[in-house]
């Protein structure tokens, strides 16, 4: 059998239960092969009664003593209850009850005076001991070797197919097929790897520890190494391409008329691009600083840099309204200024609310290049979108776009220099992995004269009093958020919705102008909001999670955010970092319906801290890495059993490794098994 085959080639596989697998994403061999267990249980040692504690999974034996059939009172369930024995030495017994729900058929199973294993959790209460459907062997039957006294792996299942049987089928895939080596024999022998096929059987049916420990270890290497050699080739690919458009356009004039003063993180970060995109070689850098430090600054010095050089320049947000605040900020830091024929710089905006024929005009202009500035959303990746003469790239909020569509967007124009922003810090092995081959520039400072967010914690009960102190505030001239949670259409919860706390805060503080924003609004009725709040004449937003990224308004001072156990930390942080971007105190206040321990951790942790980096530990400790950072997300090749938070020093061996196998064959010709997977992996992600 070979691994490519369908898995209806296995015996006892047919068109009913080939349905399930695929549920499961397993389509060949192969992904049965690699359909890792979960977990595993230790079913080695025999635990007697005695040693039995509550809630811990073991596997025991014992005698039947007593069979008993009964109805439960109320609902008439059928109730089977098995008492087992365990006989000591000094005469003394210890018992337990095994209870079967709704089952009597098993009835026949048992026979009084016979030993059976059981496998299931104890529940263990004033002395008595109880297991609910556990699963349960004589001690002579066939199967007992099968599923006892041996650590079991335990698979993500669907509907339809048990645990019995998954094992069946992998234990069959694994005899019948050969996982051949595809990785340099050299590398196995010097990190004195196990086998490949070895591996795939220790992380099925470990006879051990150490084998399961020597199994995993080798399968995460291989994930990692052939990430690390996509990634590598890639970023070599980058480097041997290194040289750029020179560009020596003059920034001295813009940076004059910034209504501030630049920080001193913000002019050394200014000097590396402007250093980058003079030196003839291709810019490629991760501009890395918290909510709040001022990076668009720096975007609008890289665009104004290639302008005056006679080049265009293109920068991506997320989403439509920060597109649209940006568009709006470039506009007002560019007013006044010329390009270098000697009329006002042309700035435009695409997203997917641009009219049709705006539109076309639009593509138009940036075809020929008179526009020489383009702000957007993911609408810039279109193909329909061509540049005349590309002169820097840059993506605003980098977390949230795949390496693909940073890729399609730099692909735009003819190596042009490439910028890239986040408020998000990432964790330095991802960093490493998805960032390799940038230069890093770090905003460790924010402006002067900002102050640290006052953030508490607030029940449902307190609201009215929350509404009156965002009132003080509102009279002090400030502006206010209230965000609330996004609704899903078959949400049945008792959620505010945006429309409700909307009317509500109407009633209660009608003497000020409140205004109502959410993604389904048209891209006029959004710019509109965001254009009154900006200028005051709306004191207090409304808002749905679409402000989360980028929204810039120094006048605001407060963040409500109800339901705030709805939100996980990196998003509290990103919310909480709308306000306190001016020289006036601000507050943020979550109210939270969660009593369960998360979200009050959340809240302290909240509370406690305004430092993103600090926040984003926590976020990574509470909430487990795989949610943290799905390498889905990023574009990167899927990773079943490497996790890039915990496997560090194996990413860095691996990382090593592909350095060393590039460097003898930088085209992977000489392993033509290896190549192929390498492509396999990165098909669909990124182009190799
Ligand atoms: P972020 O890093 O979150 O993208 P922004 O670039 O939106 O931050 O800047 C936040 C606010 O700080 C903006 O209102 C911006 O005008 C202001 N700002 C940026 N740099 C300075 C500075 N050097 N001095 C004072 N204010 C600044
Ligand atoms: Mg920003």
């Amino acid at each position: 059998m070979d691994l490519s085959d369908n898995v209806t080639t296995i015996k006892g596989v047919g068109p009913k239960k080939v349905l399930l697998l695929n549920k499961l994403n397993i389509f060949s061999v192969e992904d049965l092969i690699q359909h890792y267990p979960r977990g595993y249980q230790d079913r080695r040692e025999v635990t007697p009664l005695s040693q039995l504690t509550n809630g811990t999974p073991a596997l025991t034996c014992g005698k039947v003593t007593l069979i008993v059939k009964e109805y439960s009172k109320y609902n008439q369930k059928q109730i089977l209850r098995v008492l087992v024995e365990d006989s000591l030495p000094g005469g003394e017994t210890d018992t337990m009850e095994v209870v079967f729900f709704h089952a009597n058929y098993l009835e026949q199973r048992f026979k009084k005076g016979d030993e059976y294993f059981f496998y299931g959790t104890p529940k263990i209460q004033w002395g008595k001991r109880q297991m609910i459907f556990p699963e349960f062997f004589t001690i002579g039957e066939q199967e007992t070797s099968a599923e006892f006294r041996r650590i079991l792996p335990i698979y993500p299942l669907t509907m339809g197919i048990s645990q019995r049987e998954l094992r069946k089928l992998v234990e069959y895939a694994l005899n019948a097929s050969l996982a051949s080596e595809y990785v340099p024999q050299q590398i196995i022998e010097e990190n004195r790897l196990c086998t490949l096929d070895f591996a795939l059987r220790g992380i099925h049916f470990p006879e051990d520890k150490e084998m399961l420990k020597a199994s995993k270890f080798r399968l995460i290497f291989n994930e990692l190494y052939l990430m690390e050699l996509g990634l590598l080739m890639m970023h070599d690919q980058n480097r041997q391409l290194r040289k750029g458009i020179q560009l020596r356009g003059v920034t001295n004039e813009l940076v004059a008329r910034l209504p501030f003063q630049l920080t001193a993180a913000q002019e050394r970060v200014r000097e590396e691009i402007e250093a980058d995109m003079e030196s003839g070689q291709r810019m490629n850098r991760l501009i890395q600083g918290d909510v709040g430090s001022g990076k668009t600054v720096l975007a609008a010095i890289g665009l104004y840099k290639a302008v005056a050089s006679g080049y265009q320049g293109v920068m991506m947000a997320p989403t439509e309204l920060l597109a649209i605040q940006h568009e709006r900020t470039l506009r007002s830091l560019f007013d006044g200024l010329n390009g270098p024929d000697g009329n006002p710089i042309k700035i435009g905006l695409l997203s997917g609310g641009t009219k049709p024929a705006a539109k076309k005009i639009l593509l138009q202009e940036i075809q020929n290049g008179s526009m020489q500035i383009v702000v957007g959303t993911h609408a810039l990746l279109e193909p329909g979108v061509a540049f005349q003469r590309l002169g820097i790239v840059i993506t605003d909020e980098q977390h949230r776009f795949g390496v693909e569509q940073r890729m399609l967007l730099n692909e735009k124009g003819d190596r042009p220099h490439i910028i890239v922003m986040t408020a998000t810090p990432i964790p330095r092995t991802l960093a490493m992995v998805l960032f390799g081959d940038m230069d890093n520039s770090i905003l460790n400072e924010k402006p002067q004269g900002r102050q640290e967010i006052i953030t508490t914690v607030k029940e449902e009960i307190d609201r009215h009093d929350v509404y009156q102190f965002v009132e003080t505030e509102l009279k002090k001239g400030r502006q206010a958020f209230v965000i609330t949670p996004l609704i899903e259409e078959s949400e049945t919860m008792d959620i505010k919705s945006t429309e409700e706390v909307y009317k509500q805060l109407k009633r209660e503080l009608n003497n000020y102008k409140i205004g109502c924003l959410h993604g389904e609004m048209t891209r006029s009725q959004k710019d509109d909001t965001m254009r009154k709040f900006a200028d005051g004449e709306i004191q207090l937003l409304v808002s749905t999670v679409v402000i989360e990224v980028g929204i810039d308004i120094p006048n605001a001072t407060v963040m409500v955010v109800e339901n705030a156990e709805r939100f996980g930390l990196a998003q509290l942080h990103q919310l909480r970092g709308r306000v306190g971007r001016g020289v006036e105190q601000s507050y943020c206040i979550l109210i939270s319906r969660g009593t369960g321990n998360y979200a009050i951790e959340r809240g302290e942790i909240m509370a406690s801290s305004n430092d993103g980096f600090y926040i984003a530990e926590k976020d990574l400790q509470l909430r487990g890495p795989g949610e943290f950072f799905g390498t889905k997300q990023h574009g990167l090749p899927e990773l079943k059993l490497a996790d890039l938070t915990r496997h560090i020093k194996i990413l860095e061996l691996a990382k090593k490794q592909a350095t060393r196998t590039l460097a003898q064959d930088p085209l992977l010709n000489s392993w033509d098994a290896l190549k192929r997977k390498v492509t396999a992996l990165f098909e669909k992600g990124t182009n190799l």
